[in-house]
């Protein structure tokens, strides 16, 4: 028998059973090995006996970015400094950076997680795997290199950028998957237009690291790349990295491992539950991580839960793709604006492509939303006054607010090999 990293249980009831011994350690772990973690605790007068059901997740306090910072450089640790074997660090976009460290389990926990989105892709011994995110501090690089060699197929870790190496690999090495951000897959793949390597490559899976990305950039990518394929991997520091999930061939959301953390969708103002199906904040716990267990972090991403089972008849359940950060969630004329809101309207628009920009701005002491889109390269400029009009049209019956739109040349909206930013607000205070 091929070896398989999915989970041991059989049913969602086995899998609800052994979240509960896991979360019950958990709980003991981080109250017993952390004094940040008991004083929270005792604050709030829960101890880990009072958790006999999954459901009593609900009485423990929350645990938030900021939270990581008050131990810097050693956040939320909860075993002795010499059990720990690695840290890693993300640049927080404000404020300090964020540390976490990993014991030798939480590392081999990572690379069998990652091996399970390997496997989901249908990756696995015999594949070659250009690896082109950061290495370093960076959770990405590592996470993505050992998950494919416990899933035994042939890590090619060139790194970042560079694109006239990672043409040259392509082409040499005839690898099959490549694994980077939307941003990067979309600069490489005009590279490859612009070259004329369209259909040439050996690109069957791309397999992007966390990164809100619209239906229209990537169907732009499979275009230019040629592959079958493309998979969503989500992931964050705090939680391990990326790995911690993956859509399966399907495509019907992002199945994630229930059988490593426990996943809520809160509204991110009363912290309450929404109703399934709704679009609230990821709230993380995890039920095996040693040195910096989570419980109850805030993510700040937002996405829904995916009712139902999937076709592919995993018991593991789905969330849906990012929608933005809850921070990135802008008030315009008393509404409550996601990004991907609006990504998700530009991807179902024919005429634009997936690169846009919001601008809010004040005019006459009125607060004005303008979205500008880029057009689909090729199309006749004659038809960007309808094109913006359908796309107001839109916004106006989803958001149901008002918004100028302009459609620009496309190529003249900023790209980066990173994340890319969406929303510029410059109405001061
Ligand atoms: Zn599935």
């Amino acid at each position: 028998m091929t070896k398989t990293f999915m989970p041991e249980q059989e049913s969602w009831e086995q899998l609800r059973w052994a979240q509960l011994d896991m979360l019950q350690w958990s709980v003991r772990h981080a109250y017993q090995g952390s004094h940040f973690y008991r004083r929270r605790f005792d604050q709030v007068g829960v101890a880990p006996a009072n958790i006999r059901t999954v459901d009593d997740l609900r009485s423990l306090p929350f645990t938030t970015a900021h939270d990581l910072q008050e131990d810097y450089p050693f956040p939320l640790l909860s075993v002795p400094h010499d059990q720990l074997v690695r840290i890693h660090s993300s640049s927080g976009t404000t404020g300090r950076r964020k540390i976490l460290g990993y014991t030798q389990k939480d590392v081999d926990d990572w690379a069998d997680m990652f091996a399970r989105c390997y496997e989901m892709a249908g990756v696995g011994p015999g594949d070659r795997v250009q690896i082109m995110v950061g290495y370093g501090l960076w959770t990405a690089g590592v996470g993505f290199q050992a998950g494919c060699e416990r899933a035994g197929a042939m890590a090619v870790p060139v790194g970042p950028g560079n694109l006239e190496l990672q043409i040259q690999f392509l082409q040499d090495l005839q690898s099959n998957v490549i694994c980077c951000t939307a941003s990067m897959a979309l600069l490489l793949a005009e590279e490859l237009e612009k070259r004329d390597l369209v259909g040439k490559t050996n690109i069957q899976t791309v397999i992007l690291g966390s990164e809100v990305c619209g239906d229209a950039m990537r169907a732009r990518i499979l275009e230019l790349t040629g592959a079958t394929d493309l998979y969503d991997i989500p992931g964050m520091t705090e939680l391990y990295g990326p790995g911690t999930g993956l859509d399966c061939r399907y495509h019907t959301g992002i199945h994630y491992w229930a059988d490593y953390y426990l996943l809520e969708i809160l509204d991110p103002v009363t912290l309450e539950p929404v109703p399934e199906g709704e679009i609230g904040e990821m709230v993380v716990t995890t039920l095996r991580k040693e040195a910096a267990p989570l419980i109850r972090y805030r993510t700040r991403d937002l996405t829904r839960l995916i009712p139902g089972q999937c076709e592919c008849g995993s018991i593991l359940p789905r969330h849906d793709r990012l929608m933005g950060r809850s921070d990135d969630m802008f008030k315009y004329r008393a509404v409550n604006i996601y990004p991907g809101q609006i990504e998700s309207i530009l991807s179902k628009t024919e005429g634009v492509s997936c690169e846009y920009n919001v601008r809010l701005t004040m005019a006459d002491g009125k607060h004005q939303m303008t979205v500008l889109a880029e057009r689909v390269p090729g199309a006749d400029s004659a038809a960007d006054a309808a094109v913006a009009q359908n796309i107001a049209d839109s916004i106006k019956k989803e958001i149901m607010v008002t918004a100028e739109v302009q459609v620009v040349d496309y190529g003249s909206l900023p790209r980066s090999e990173r994340k890319s930013k969406r929303v510029y607000d410059e109405r001061g205070t």
